[in-house]
């Protein structure tokens, strides 16, 4: 069977951990979209972990750890980040890359750069990894396949090629030195070398295993809101991070996904710009951004200080649609113990109308968040394992919330270790 985890809202909902503790009783992890553009923070027994490429299956020595065709794979991030596993003494884990996946090249972080830096002030707060240049290239038809890598001659003609039309922006638009083909062809053959040994037909090889009864998890990174299509758009990323693109990005069919669990996490945070209607400022939002996520709201990737608001149930409930939630992990739960009341976004007000509908970005920009305000419940609820444990009021929030986004919240995380979890099967 194949079970997607992936996010509601802006990413950084704690998929990461989830994806850490589901891979116990999986078999096949797959990154499924992506670059290393973003982050996903894991703490387990070897230690805290920010991945940005690897699946998060990689710390059980029972799983495949799969880089699907539809990721941004910056191979010398990946190589980079499984020497990072196993100086801390995590077992080399079984990893296989797509030969259909395309290679983030090192002009693609330039471009990124040299983008951000002309838009100056409009600029979108990319982490200059390369991730729009490097799709926008993939469906220009003009990006590199792993496969191609091992095709010298074709490789050839079309460094050639690609570096002429590179040429012509970096020179006359950017004002910055030109590609040199030989070093691009160098950079590849680089490549080779190093991603030679995980390369496969990964979407057969998932086939099987689905023969075979095999259980295999979907990653996505970010979520519904950072989608190019359903998400605040221009304000997202690349490629889509909905369970359904999951079928695509991992070459399987859509109809293996049976189970999508959505990651909501119990208050907003988002990094970069872009709309955020439930955003805090000032001293309240300090001290959310100081007590939230583990260690505090900074990104994995780039330490960048996230954005932080009060949980957006109208944001919530179209980002648990958009995935097709089946069940909902609810996450981060333990930081907003220090809360003598919890304000919750329940609405968007838009020019003067109260909608529980999640709009356009052109909408959303004038949108205000209407509040309702839940009685906190003062208290460390951290090392509690059974749902009847909660206090009262904290299961209040918890259900008040699930009835406003209206899916099954059915794992409670409070806690940022793989123990730290509360099962409520059947939810609502
Ligand atoms: P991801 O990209 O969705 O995996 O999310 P990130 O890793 O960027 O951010 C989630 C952060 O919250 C990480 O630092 C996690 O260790 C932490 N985390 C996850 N679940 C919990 C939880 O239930 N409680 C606390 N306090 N932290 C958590």
């Amino acid at each position: 069977m194949v079970k997607a985890v992936v996010g509601a809202n802006w990413g950084d909902e704690g998929k990461g951990k989830i994806t850490d503790m589901l891979s116990e009783h999986a078999d096949m992890i797959v990154r499924f979209q992506g670059g290393a553009n973003a982050g996903h923070t894991i703490k387990n027994k070897y230690g805290k972990f920010a991945l940005h490429t690897l699946p998060s299956g990689v710390f059980y020595s029972h799983t495949t750890n799969i880089i699907g065709n539809g990721v941004a794979l910056d191979i010398p991030k990946l190589v980079e980040e499984i020497r990072s596993l196993t100086d801390k003494g995590v077992p080399k884990p079984k990893i296989l890359v797509s030969d259909r996946a395309q290679v983030v090249m090192s002009y693609h972080m330039l471009f990124d750069q040299y983008e951000e830096e002309r838009l100056g002030k409009a600029s979108f707060g990319s982490t200059k990894s390369g991730i729009a240049p490097f799709y926008s290239d993939k469906y220009a038809k003009i990006g590199f396949q792993v496969s191609e890598l091992f095709a010298k001659d074709l490789l050839e003609e079309k460094v050639q090629r690609v570096c002429e039309m590179k040429n012509i922006m970096l020179e006359h638009f950017y004002h910055k030195p030109v590609l040199d083909p030989q070093e691009i062809l160098d950079e590849l053959l680089r490549y080779r070398e190093m991603i030679e040994p995980y390369v496969a037909d990964v979407s057969s090889y998932l086939a099987q295993g689905l023969k075979e009864g095999k259980t295999v998890l979907l990653e996505g990174q970010l979520g519904t809101l950072k989608d190019p299509d359903h998400g605040i758009y221009p304000m997202v990323t690349s490629s889509s991070t909905l369970a359904g693109y999951g079928a695509v990005g991992a070459g399987i069919p859509p109809r293996e996904i049976s189970q999508v669990i959505t990651v909501c996490k119990a208050y907003s945070s988002a990094v970069g710009a872009g709309e955020f209607v439930s955003e805090i400022f000032g001293d309240e939002a300090d001290e959310l951004r100081r007590r939230g996520g583990d260690g505090g709201e900074f990104g994995a990737t780039t330490g960048r200080p996230r954005r932080v608001g009060w949980f957006d149930c109208v944001a919530s409930k179209y980002g648990c649609r958009l995935q097709g939630t089946d069940e909902v992990a609810f996450t981060v739960l333990d930081v907003l113990g220090y809360l003598d009341e919890i304000p919750v976004c329940v609405g968007y007000e838009i020019d003067g109308e109260v909608t529980t509908e999640f709009p356009t970005t052109a909408k959303l920009r004038r949108a205000k968040p209407v509040l309702e305000t839940l009685p906190g419940w003062k208290c460390d609820i951290t090392g509690i394992r059974d749902y009847g444990a909660l206090p009262e009021n904290c299961r209040k929030y918890i259900e008040f919330i699930e009835k406003s986004i209206g899916y099954p919240i059915t794992m409670v995380s409070n806690g940022p270790a793989r123990e730290d979890i509360i099962y409520r099967k059947g939810g609502k």
